[in-house]
């Protein structure tokens, strides 16, 4: 197959030959190609690697289920009860809801995606059990992490731990965490068990941090410490960090030192409707490795969400108060390159000799495709088109 006149990030005119799921050649220059081979015109696409969505809860959405209605307190912990007693009433099949979630990001081109799924006593592994059948179902074309969540507490919960040992052993990837001091009300403790969870079953960490100020600082400062103490260096997310949103230098400057020397990753969704997120130039230029993504999506926590990892990053560079081109650009990383070293991804982008996996979209450049995100997009997975125009083909 041949793509024509594709139009690069960096303004050049292209055409990419595909050959056994490969890209066999890029060039400026008409191809010559044998009269067999399909030709698809691309005038007016920009080329894209395959996005990631780097938080996500693919067990929580209620999308294509009845509408909930959200009259919830603010508070973080009702949020968290109500979820876990309800999921199983409102009728939440984790099989069912996590295949819409995928299908819909494949449809927009999010081909990698790092999922929490809640563990908690209530409801077992129930939603785990679900997420894995729908993992294997897509594992051709969509790779999928999934962190074991214990969102309503790890300690404060007994059962909760052994709950989260059963699920490592099942195939969750990663050990996930919240809040130590807000949620398990034992910062240290709870920092504590979840690097001897990871280091027990040889994972990797990622903690939703929504502290802020001076207590998340201080956990964050836990975190920071037992990474270097463990030997965890470059196995280590903290999600959201909002602390390091602060305004108070002396707090953010020690941590992002801190972070930078520990080698922990920060993932970030630049919510629309928190007060303060990491800033993602002053994280990057500290030398930290700094992604994005989605977070919930239609579900109980939040109605709002697309799917659309274009969209996030238009909120991502708002949030940042971000209007010129090169920091769109930089924003997009967070959701490609910079993911791709989170997942320890090679052969990650539209390069001759990797895999022909990329996203085309209708679109001049790379700011006009985060400020517009058009529905006019080709997804290539392995040298096939799987969703064209916002629809899973698959
Ligand atoms: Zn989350």
């Amino acid at each position: 197959m041949i793509l024509q006149n594709i139009t690069t990030a960096k303004g050049t005119n292209i055409n990419i030959h595909i050959r056994n799921g490969k890209i066999a050649s890029i060039s400026e220059n008409l191809i010559e190609f044998p009269p067999k081979e399909e030709i698809l015109d691309a005038s007016g696409y920009l080329l894209l690697p395959a996005f990631f969505d780097t938080h996500a809860h693919l067990d929580k959405t209620v999308l294509g289920m009845d509408w909930f209605y959200n009259d919830l307190g603010s508070n973080r912990i009702d949020r968290i009860e109500n979820e876990r007693k309800n999921r199983t009433s409102f009728g939440i099949d984790t099989f069912r809801q996590a295949s819409r979630l995928m299908e819909l990001s494949i449809s927009k081109g999010t081909l990698y995606m790092r999922s929490h799924v809640d563990i908690d006593t209530d409801n077992g592994l129930k939603g785990l059990e679900g997420v894995l059948q729908a993992k294997e179902k897509y594992k051709d074309i969509f790779h999928l992490e999934l962190a074991a969540f214990p969102q309503s507490g790890l300690l404060i919960r007994p059962g909760t731990y052994e709950l989260m040992e059963k699920a490592l052993e099942m195939g969750a990837d990663i050990v996930g965490g919240i809040d130590p001091a807000e949620i398990d009300r034992d910062p240290k403790g709870s920092v504590h068990a979840i690097f001897q969870l990871a280091e027990k079953y040889n994972r990797p960490i990622d903690i939703h941090l929504h502290e802020a100020e001076e207590l998340g600082a201080f956990t964050m400062g836990l975190i920071i410490e037992h990474t270097l103490a463990s030997g965890m260096q470059g196995k280590v997310s903290i999600s959201h960090a909002f602390c390091l949103g602060s305004q108070k230098k002396e707090l953010v400057v020690p941590l992002l030192e801190g972070l930078a020397h520990a080698g922990i990753t920060i993932i970030t969704c630049g919510q629309p409707n928190t007060t303060s997120v990491p800033r993602i130039r002053e994280v990057s230029d500290a030398g930290i490795n700094i992604c994005g993504g989605n977070d919930d999506i239609r579900d109980m926590w939040s109605p709002y969400g697309s799917g659309d990892i274009l969209e996030r990053i238009q909120f991502i560079a708002m949030k940042n108060y971000f209007r010129k081109d090169k920091d769109l650009e930089f924003t997009m990383k967070l959701c490609t390159e910079n993911a791709a070293k989170l997942f320890n991804i090679e052969k990650y982008g539209p390069y001759t000799g990797n895999p022909a996996t990329f996203v085309l979209v209708k679109a001049r450049n790379i700011s006009e495709s985060i400020v517009t995100y058009p529905k006019e997009r080709m997804v290539f997975c392995n040298g096939k088109m799987i969703a064209k125009d916002w629809a899973y083909l698959g």
